[in-house]
């Protein structure tokens, strides 16, 4: 394997492939970026006499921001509509790898949409095929082979190891819209929690009892998502909140500024969705952490530039920098989220 695949969403290709670069380079590793605009993909294809899976294996999944999925990847395959199967088998055969598991994807493109078809045909008779051959088995190690259609004619084959990977198909979380949430903006937050959070922890990190404050808050879906989990919530906006949501008397609408509204006590929780400056917010949220206005945060950085990969980038280092060194011990992620647009959700929780 030469090659590393990266999914993203259609339109971020040019953020995905400086972000990964900027990761190589500082890893010493060489290759270049590959990808055309609105495919949802990015090909990295490694310069090394190393294996590309070594280089893989630094890049840790966690870290990426664009990345919906990341693979160790084969040379991408053109098949003939007679025998799809054969050439499939042989390359991973002749890979010597072995899988416990096979995914089938596309990008999250309607022309991938439309491959749905196909797949389900090929599903069992490659199954057993590769089965035959020994690479598909009943353990091995957690590896998953991840065969990414990019037409009916055209697949590339990749690889995913436990631990470095998203276990989601299409590297896609799907959250059902909650019809009682004021906006569907919720998802952003429901979802952040679920990257976030882990879910044996949502008992004491997501209490009933917690206290939070929503910046930026109106209609409310945000307010939403804390009021449902049993916290007081701070809403400050000068916006309307929807009024289901305040007869629920776990609400306290303020209507103020968010840059400026300082908590009349300390919180558990900072939730920001204003849309304003990237460095704006992330210096406001800098203030609330290092201040111990809250012990974890979760806030969207908006980015109308063209030049997200380098914007997030700066935010995150100067955030980072601050709280090492007001000597606030923190835990820092920051994920483009299935639901998030023109945006990614940073998290951060401080650790003592
Ligand atoms: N998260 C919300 C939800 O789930 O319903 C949607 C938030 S909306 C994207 C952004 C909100 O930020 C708007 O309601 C706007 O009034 C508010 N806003 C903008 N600037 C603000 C500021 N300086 N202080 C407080 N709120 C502000």
């Amino acid at each position: 394997p030469d090659q590393l695949l990266f999914y993203c969403r259609p339109g971020f290709e040019h953020d995905m492939a400086s972000e990964v670069t900027h990761w190589v380079d500082q890893l010493g590793w060489y290759g270049r970026a590959e990808y055309s605009s609105q495919e949802g993909f990015v090909r990295f294809v490694v310069d090394d006499v190393r294996p590309a899976n070594e280089l893989h294996r630094e890049l840790r999944f966690e870290r990426l921001v664009f990345a919906r999925q990341s693979l160790v990847a084969l040379p991408p395959l053109s098949l003939a509509r007679e025998d799809r199967l054969s050439p499939i088998v042989e390359q991973v055969v002749s890979s010597g790898w072995s899988f416990d598991s096979i995914w089938h994807e596309t990008p999250d493109t309607n022309d991938g949409k439309a491959l749905a078809g196909l797949i389900k045909a090929l599903t069992r008779p490659l199954e057993s095929g590769l089965r035959k051959r020994g690479a598909l088995r009943r353990k091995a190690a957690g590896r998953r082979l991840h065969l990414f259609w990019t037409d009916g004619d055209r697949v590339q084959l990749g690889m995913s190891f436990h631990g470095n990977r998203s276990e989601l198909q299409g590297g896609i979380r799907r959250l059902r819209f909650p019809q009682a949430a004021p906006s569907r903006s919720t998802l952003k937050l429901e979802e952040a929690w679920h990257e976030f959070v882990p879910r044996e922890e949502w008992s004491v990190r997501l209490a009933e009892g917690m206290q939070a404050a929503d910046l930026g808050a109106a209609p409310g879906g945000w307010t939403w998502q804390l009021a449902k989990r049993g916290m007081h919530v701070f809403a400050i906006d000068n916006g309307p909140m929807s009024g289901d949501l305040m007869a629920t008397g776990m609400v306290e609408h303020l209507r103020e500024d968010g840059f400026i509204w300082e908590p009349p006590y300390r919180l558990d929780w900072l939730v920001c969705d204003i849309v304003d400056k990237p460095a704006r917010v992330t210096a406001m949220v800098q203030r609330w952490l290092i201040r111990r206005w809250c012990r974890e945060a979760v806030f969207n950085l908006k980015l109308p530039m063209r030049r997200r990969w380098e914007e997030v980038d700066r935010c995150l280092a100067l955030l980072e920098k601050a709280l090492h060194d007001a000597g606030a011990r923190a835990e820092l992620r920051c994920r483009h989220l299935y639901h998030d647009r023109e945006e990614v959700t940073v998290h951060v929780r401080l650790l003592d």
